[in-house]
């Protein structure tokens, strides 16, 4: 039998049969903008696959002196616009085609905010939460000695993700300086600064979203301050929107959920005090000062800006016209489908689409990697007003191009990316 691939239709008018493999979506909105953008079909078929993958076995020496042996992949996507970034996520429902997905988005991310890098992601099955402290100091050694023939300040350079920490970062590079007999910090980004990190680097994605988020509402004509928030996910990009949501827009966080559990208080949660007890108990579940709430509602709440800062898939065909916020600025990869967005356009939700909104943390993976380079470091001050630059250029790059094609937000991002991503493509004469 003959296998072809074929594009994933968006609009399928069986609900119940919604596309949610991530690189299949993927695929799809790629397909939708290929459309709009009349893109050259043998570019657009480069597009629609990652150029190179990389899968790897990786035994483990755990506490109790058994072995355990992991899986592991590495995507570069496409490096036409220079050397393949992306983070590496650790989680138990990993797959390659998150991978995949991921990378793909990457790619995007990297032409949207116009930094010189292409795109790339990693990714291990494991449960970060089950293992100790120096059985996932070993994996993660382990992950490079496999992935690290590929990676380089010049090649393919990985950073934090889901589950991965500047501490992981750390021993990574440790790691990859021994295979490589020098030190080499510029191959991974997210580093702790005592190891050539970035002054930044920590709140840089939520940042972004938060200077997104800051001209949306003046473009909608909406006041921040005083503006309702509502957090799906409370990892790193949840716990900063949190604080920055306050900080810097003046905004009020009155729900933020983890896996586990949600907490909405209308009056306002107390940010600092909710942080500070998730980073004591790992959970948010417990917690006193709060009604607790499912993810499922918090998504559906009544406020002005809706923060999707989880994982994949969480806005479906579903929900989506349920979802009553204003403003959906999305710190997650991936977090609305096709249909969702559809639904989405015609209810007047302003959607920051994923690889715009979270755009910050690799926008600052590059600095990172330019002061490495130099061995120069800048003050947190340069950073932010840097990171402010790339995220309003961006922001207004993609709201202008959606008004003139008349299109949602994502698909106009699509353009915008894509587009120069085309444009490499065809200089260097690939197509
Ligand atoms: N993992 C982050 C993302 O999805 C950051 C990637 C990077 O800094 O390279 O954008």
């Amino acid at each position: 039998m003959i296998h072809t691939s074929k594009p994933v239709s968006v609009d399928s008018d069986q609900p119940d049969m919604e596309q949610l493999n991530p690189f299949m979506i993927a695929q799809a909105q790629l397909d939708e903008a290929a459309k709009v953008l009349e893109l050259n079909p043998a570019v657009h078929g480069l597009l629609r696959e990652p150029l190179r993958e990389l899968h790897v076995t990786l035994p483990v020496r755990m506490d109790d002196g058994s072995t355990r042996i992991f899986k592991g992949f590495r995507v570069q996507y496409n490096d036409s616009r220079g050397p393949t970034k992306g983070g590496i996520r650790f989680h138990p429902e990993e797959t390659i085609d998150t991978v995949r997905a991921l990378a793909a988005w990457m790619t995007w991310k990297c032409a949207v905010v116009d930094i010189p890098l292409g795109g790339g992601k990693g990714g291990v099955i494991c449960d970060p939460k089950q293992l100790s402290k120096s059985e996932l100091e070993r994996l993660s050694r382990a992950y490079i000695r496999q992935v690290g023939r590929l990676l380089g300040p010049e090649m393919d350079i990985p950073a934090p993700d889901v589950y991965t920490t500047p501490q992981i970062m750390a021993w990574m590079a440790d790691e990859y300086a021994m295979m490589r007999g020098q030190n080499e910090f510029g191959v991974i980004t997210g580093k702790p600064l005592a190891l050539g990190g970035s002054k930044g680097r920590e709140d840089a994605t939520a940042r972004g979203g938060m200077y997104c988020i800051r001209e949306a509402a003046r473009v909608l004509g909406l006041d921040t301050r005083g503006a309702t928030m509502a957090i799906q996910g409370f990892g790193n990009a949840g716990q900063f929107a949190a604080k920055l949501g306050e900080e810097l827009l003046g905004s009020v966080v009155v729900a933020v959920s983890d896996s586990r559990t949600g907490l909405y208080n209308a009056d306002g949660l107390n940010v600092r005090d909710v942080i500070d007890y998730k980073l004591k108990n790992g959970t948010l579940q417990g917690y006193a000062h709060a009604q607790p709430i499912t993810n499922a509602e918090l998504l559906e709440l009544e406020v002005d800006i809706l923060v999707p800062s989880a994982l994949e898939n969480v806005i479906t065909s579903e929900n989506a016209a349920r979802i009553k916020a204003k403003i959906s600025a999305e710190l997650a990869n991936g977090p609305t489908t096709p249909e969702a967005d559809q639904i989405l356009h015609r209810n007047n939700v302003y959607v920051i689409p994923d690889f715009l909104c979270n755009a910050g943390g690799v926008t600052v993976s590059y600095f990172e990697m330019i002061q490495n380079s130099y061995d120069r470091y800048w003050s947190e001050e340069t950073v932010h007003e840097r990171l402010d630059e790339k995220m309003t250029a961006a922001f207004h790059a993609v709201h202008r191009q959606a008004q003139e094609l008349q299109v949602h937000n994502r698909l106009a991002a699509y353009c915008v990316a894509v587009d120069r991503v085309a444009e490499a493509v065809q200089l260097r004469g690939w197509v």
